[in-house]
């Protein structure tokens, strides 16, 4: 087979998308396309072209079952900037490859993320890790806004004092605060992107991080657009449920007066005659 290009995905190729105030994601280059996978998936039984609709289900299929291994099939590489808080969130995902702007190397790059007043918000106090819904007084909003801002302009003021008098860059970088921006390329397989996403576009996950897979989705959409919707359908807006939840789903559903075609109300609710079945099967099964 050919060389795979998607369009919609070449039309992407170097275009930086913008994150926050001073950083991008952009495509470098990308491997494969929603029929890489399908083929992955089809060499043990060597069959030819499909129709697109058969395509479509198998994804869905595959991707509902966890038959990982043809997602790896698709990769993509990204030229990211981002503040190093940020990066050190995104670094944690151990399945990429990485090369980072070496601050012993190269000059540090001096901008430094400051955050819009919206996102200036108080402590959550039923999520430890988030802000909190509760507006903030603007002139609150102004103050920790300047404090970020001169604590940044100054921390740059004595790494530039250190730079002229050729201290070790390995060292004066050690002075910068983790809203300083950096750099990297960042090359990783689709089935991994996809945990990646998962975890990063949650509203748990931090907003500044989430930005930057927001923009990550757009382009994966545009090379996968298959792929992208049956993700959207069965796992990013998707909820699992524990068994203690089951239960509770289970006696509902035992109070109502006649048992629903269930494969009925799932096809009118877009899914395929398989896909259907599988949801009939899933709630027979438990009630
Ligand atoms: C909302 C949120 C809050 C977080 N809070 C914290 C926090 O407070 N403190 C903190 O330290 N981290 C925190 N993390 C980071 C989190 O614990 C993970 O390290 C990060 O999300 C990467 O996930 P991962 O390991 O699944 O991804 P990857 O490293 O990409 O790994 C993908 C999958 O590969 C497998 N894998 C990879 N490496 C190994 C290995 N060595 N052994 C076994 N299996 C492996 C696992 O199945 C894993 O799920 C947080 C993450 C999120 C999304």
């Amino acid at each position: 087979m050919a060389h795979v290009t998607t369009p919609d995905a070449e039309a992407l190729l170097d275009q930086p998308i913008q994150c926050l105030d001073h950083g991008f994601v952009r495509l470098v280059d990308y491997m494969g396309s929603d029929e890489s996978i399908v083929q992955a998936a089809r060499v043990s039984y060597g069959k030819g072209t499909k129709k697109v609709r058969e395509d479509r289900g198998l994804i869905r299929y595959l991707l509902r079952h966890h038959h990982t291994s043809p997602f790896e099939m698709v990769e993509f590489k990204f030229h990211c900037k981002m503040p190093i808080f940020v990066a050190r969130q995104w670094i944690r995902h151990r399945t990429a490859n990485v090369n980072e702007y070496s601050l012993r190397y190269s000059k540090a790059i001096g901008e430094f993320y400051l955050p819009a007043s919206e996102q200036i918000r108080f402590q959550s106090k039923d999520n430890r890790q988030g802000r909190s819904e509760d507006n903030v007084p603007p002139e609150l909003q102004q103050r920790v806004f300047d404090i970020l801002k001169s604590s940044a302009e100054q921390a740059w003021a004595g790494y530039e004092e250190m730079a002229d008098q050729d201290i070790a860059r390995e060292l004066a970088r050690i002075h910068l605060p983790v809203s300083t921006y950096t750099e990297w390329y960042w090359k990783i397989d689709l089935s991994n992107l996809l945990h990646f996403l998962r975890l990063r576009m949650d509203n748990h996950a931090q907003y500044e991080i989430r930005v930057f897979a927001e923009a990550i989705a757009k382009i994966v959409q545009a090379v996968v657009p298959v792929t992208w919707e049956a993700f959207s359908d069965y796992s990013l807006n998707a909820r699992q449920f524990s068994s203690q939840e089951m239960a509770v789903l289970t006696n509902l559903l035992k109070t109502l007066p006649e048992t629903p075609d269930w494969k009925q109300l799932a096809i009118d609710a877009g899914l395929s005659s398989f896909e259907a079945d599988e949801f009939a099967e899933k709630i027979e099964k438990n009630t």
